[in-house]
């Protein structure tokens, strides 16, 4: 852990630190220390750690009270609570979170909505799901495989983080490209403001013009201005047959020719156009010591996946799309899943990079949107700023270990990724605040799909101007103000 993460920030002394009343409070309101899952979390060390460090170990609060209130009117009691003492609180999903918005900064309260975890209800005709905000997401969708649907959202923490930390994160994943983005999906939800109130919001209807849509502003919020504890959500029918190639390819350049050639040939059932770099396909190969699909070795390959409603055409679709590629010289090389095992395979080659980089030490981690004709020149730049810094280099002594790109080609949206021995200033400087102006002069976004949390709030002025943060200043005070609700992050 670093202990310099925050150096910046103090702890509000407008807050109320935790009292034993407090605690007593909550221990009557939501169970007894006995439950020490189900109701009040207090005191054990062991117990309370997972809830006060992040999924990278890269962020680290002190909390002392952990809350697993079990519906929309718990979670009211608690706000309410907390807001007349103004006690600080953080809402808390499946904590995968990637800029540290889910952990606390100093002692705020954690609420965790992992008791929230039933599905409502399901509309085969309508396709629209009603769940509580802490339904696991891979969950979710096993709920509607069954029924012969799909959750619009894949990403790679599907085994754990929640569907209501989606939501607030407006995650993206894997399928944006097919299935849009959660502000058009998301079709209601309810959520519990800090003074109490629940907003009932949860409407299933996809046509709903009456009024602002304020539902949208708990999208991508990170729980800054209410907790949501229910969303609908509109799910398409499961796809019949899914495809999926993996290939090389020796620049960049035909990389963004056989992207436009895949929308070409295979527009109606593309779901997925996924970037990897060679550096991080070898941090797959060396974690997880797996076969490469390809004997070659390239500086980039691509992972493409269609859905659809029959297999046999869907395949003759892709196979003639591969055989064009590499017939006009556009792909080196490339490999069709022929089972759901190597389908499966084929995407661990996208899905592990994450966890391949977190064996390597710390990640500095930037998720951005760029025009995509610069895509790739940020990670470029990036190495050779480093290395002229002398901070990347072949053996063990540089602080560097790896800087890889990869991500959603179709979205325009590249994860710059950063391997480090340990978290250190050095590095830090090097890369902060340039990656920022670089992104800033070709009018990308800071942050495509992971939110600004703690890591980015200093620098949403790179993709925000005054006026817009104003208007989230004033939306922000206008809901929490106290702002208890997830305060030192966003803005
Ligand atoms: P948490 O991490 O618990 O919380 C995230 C933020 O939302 C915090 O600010 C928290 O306070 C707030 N929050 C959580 N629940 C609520 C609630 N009910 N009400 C109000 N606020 C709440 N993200 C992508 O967008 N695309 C990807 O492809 C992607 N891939 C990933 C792969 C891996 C291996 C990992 C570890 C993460 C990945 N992420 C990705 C990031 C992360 O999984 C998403 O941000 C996810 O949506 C977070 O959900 P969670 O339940 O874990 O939320």
């Amino acid at each position: 852990f670093t202990s310099d993460a925050y150096p910046n920030l103090k702890r509000n002394p407008n807050f109320a630190e935790i009292s034993a009343g407090d605690v007593a409070h909550f221990k009557e309101l939501l169970g007894s220390q006995s439950a020490v899952i189900d109701g009040v979390t207090t005191d054990a060390t062991d117990d309370i750690e997972p809830f006060n460090s992040d999924w990278m170990r890269k962020y680290r609060g002190h909390t002392r009270l952990v809350l697993k209130p079990k519906d929309a009117q718990e979670v009211s009691k608690v706000l309410k609570y907390c807001n007349e003492r103004k006690l600080a609180v953080v809402p808390q999903g499946g904590n995968t979170g990637l800029v540290g918005g889910s952990v606390p900064v100093f002692d705020e309260i954690v609420i965790n909505t992992s008791r929230m975890n039933q599905i409502r209800s399901f509309d085969a005709a309508s396709g629209v799901l009603v769940a509580d905000a802490g339904v696991i997401l891979e969950t979710a969708d096993q709920y509607l495989a069954e029924r012969e649907h799909l959750f619009p959202l894949d990403l790679g923490a599907k085994g754990s983080c929640h569907i209501g930390g989606n939501v607030s994160t407006n995650a993206g994943g894997l399928r944006l490209l097919r299935y849009g983005s959660l502000h058009g999906s998301v079709l209601g939800l309810e959520a519990v403001l800090p003074d109490g109130t629940i907003v009932d919001a949860l409407s299933t209807l996809r046509k709903n013009n009456t009024g602002y849509d304020l539902k949208q502003l708990f999208i991508g919020s990170e729980g800054t201005i209410g907790l949501v504890t229910a969303v609908s959500i509109q799910c398409p029918p499961r796809p019949k047959a899914v495809n999926v190639a993996y290939f090389g390819l020796e620049s960049f350049e035909q990389v963004q020719q056989a992207y436009l050639a895949a929308k070409g040939q295979l527009s109606e059932i593309l779901s997925a156009f996924e970037l990897m770099d060679g550096r991080s396909q070898k941090l797959v190969i060396e974690s997880t010591g797996n076969k490469h699909p390809l004997e070659g070795e390239y500086p980039f390959y691509c992972l493409v996946e269609t859905s659809g409603s029959n297999a046999e055409h869907d395949m003759a679709k892709l196979e003639s799309f591969l055989e064009s590629v590499m017939g006009d010289g556009i792909v080196a090389d490339g490999v069709l899943a022929q089972d759901e095992t190597q389908f499966q395979a084929l995407w661990r080659w996208r899905e592990g990079i994450t966890e391949s980089l977190s064996h390597l030490g710390g990640t500095y981690k930037y998720d951005v949107s760029i025009p995509l004709s610069d895509l790739y020149l940020l990670v470029e730049d990036c190495k050779a700023r480093l290395t002229e810094k002398g901070l990347v280099g072949d053996d063990d002594s540089f602080p560097v270990r790896a800087v890889v790109g990869y991500g959603h080609m179709g979205d325009s949206n590249l994860h710059l990724n950063v391997a480090v021995r340990q978290y250190s200033k050095e590095v830090e400087k090097a890369i902060e605040p340039w990656v920022y102006e670089w992104i800033q002069k070709r009018q990308g976004s800071i942050s495509a799909e992971h939110g600004l949390g703690v890591a980015k709030r200093e620098f949403i002025g790179y993709s925000q101007n005054e006026t817009m943060v104003k208007l989230m200043k004033q939306l922000k005070n206008l809901y929490d103000p106290n702002g208890i609700m997830n305060p030192y992050k966003y803005i």
